[in-house]
This record gives C-alpha cells, structure tokens and sequence, in this order.
C-alpha cells in the first residue's frame, strides 16, 4: 500500500460496544418505537423524522439519560488502535447518525480526544434533535456520512470505513476499503461489496499494518 489510510469509523455498535442509541430509545420510549425505528431502517423515516417521533414518546430526565450513558461501554480495543492511528499520523475521524452527548460522555472517559460529526441532543421542553453536519443533497441522514467524508477525503490517501449498521452502508459504499460486522457485513455480502469481517479493531490494525510492509501489495 504507498498511499497512508484514513479511518472513518462509526460509533454506535462499532467503538462503543452497544448501539447506545437504539438501547436508549429501547429502554426510555414509550410504545410505538418499535414500529419507528423499522421505518427508520427502511428508509420510510428520516433520521429527523423519526427522532423527532421517538423523542415525543420518551419522556425521560436529562439526569437518567446522563446515568444511562455512565453504563455504556466503548470497545476495549479501540483506544490502542487511535493512539496507534495518532502516533502513525493517520486521520482518524468518528462518523455518527447517533448524538454528540454519549459520544463526548465515552471519549472523554477514556481521555481520548478525537474528531466527530454526529448529532446534536438537546433537551428543551423535551428532547430535540439538532443536525449541524446535515447535507443539502441528502434528506435521509442527519449526519450525512458520505458527504462529510467527500469534503474530508484527500488525494494521496485511502479511505478506510469500519462500521456495522444501516447508516454506515452509503458511506462505506464510497470508501475504498470496507471493514463491517452485522447489518453492514450482510448488506455488503448480498450486495457484492468487498469487504473484512471484523471483531476487534486489533484486526483492523494488523490487517491495515501488514498492507504498509513495502512488499505488500495494495489493495483498494
Ligand atoms: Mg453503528
Ligand atoms: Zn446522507
């Protein structure tokens, strides 16, 4: 591989080991979340949309969200693998459809400062969804992945996407190289989308490391 990798990686069930989000909808929202969140899958909803419905029937306090998130967890093996992606100078950024809450709440409990784009979850009578990172182009998302990676993307470089769930398929289908369990994985598997199955980001390391031997040829 000459070119050096660039990480776009997503959060919910991929750094943190839990889909904080879905298990935070599924454990505070009320009956009829279920039914929203298909829709959200099928593409019916859009991310606003549906937020914006879920959050109508889930009355929870700012201090039991806060409690919530202190439960979740980030993937032990993702903290080795930025310190090693910020040692080796390769830009490693965090693509989320999910809120900038948990995210900063987990990183920073692990003393990791690092780049995301995500949503914003903003309690105001109620729980509201702000997307800052939202595309002109594309209703779908509230982050809309695909277009921060095309104003992030630099010649020179290969882009490099690791996730696991629906809002990871266009992005990832715009990267050169694609790292995916789960709903990804299968979506790229029925799709023809080359892809590696991973489980810990120590694989991810150890494949990418093995790339950048100069005998190594270069996929992507
Ligand atoms: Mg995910
Ligand atoms: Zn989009």
């Amino acid at each position: 591989m000459q070119k050096k990798p660039m990480f776009f990686v997503d959060f919910d069930g991929t750094i943190a080991r839990q889909d904080v989000c879905y298990t935070m909808v599924k454990t505070f929202a009320g009956a009829g979340w279920e039914e929203l969140n298909r829709m959200w899958e099928e593409g019916v909803l859009t991310t606003v949309e549906c937020a914006r419905r879920i959050f109508a029937i889930m009355p929870v306090t700012p201090g039991e969200l806060e409690a919530f998130f202190d439960t979740m967890e980030i993937d032990g093996s993702f903290p080795g693998f930025a310190a090693w992606a910020a040692a080796s100078n390769f830009p490693l950024y965090i693509v989320s459809d999910g809120y900038d809450r948990y995210i900063h709440k987990l990183l920073t409990r692990h003393g990791l400062q690092l780049q995301y784009y995500a949503n914003r979850l903003v309690y105001e009578r109620g729980w509201q969804i702000d997307c800052p990172y939202a595309s002109s182009e594309c209703d779908r998302c509230g982050v809309c992945k695909k277009e921060i990676i095309d104003k992030i993307r630099k010649p020179g470089y290969i882009t490099i996407y690791i996730g696991d769930g629906y809002s990871d398929i266009c992005p990832a289908s715009n990267c050169d190289i694609v790292f995916a369990r789960d709903t990804l994985a299968r979506y790229c598997r029925d799709n023809r989308i080359p892809y590696y199955e991973f489980a810990t980001f120590d694989e991810v390391r150890s494949r990418v490391t093995s790339w950048l031997e100069p005998s190594a040829s270069r996929p992507g």
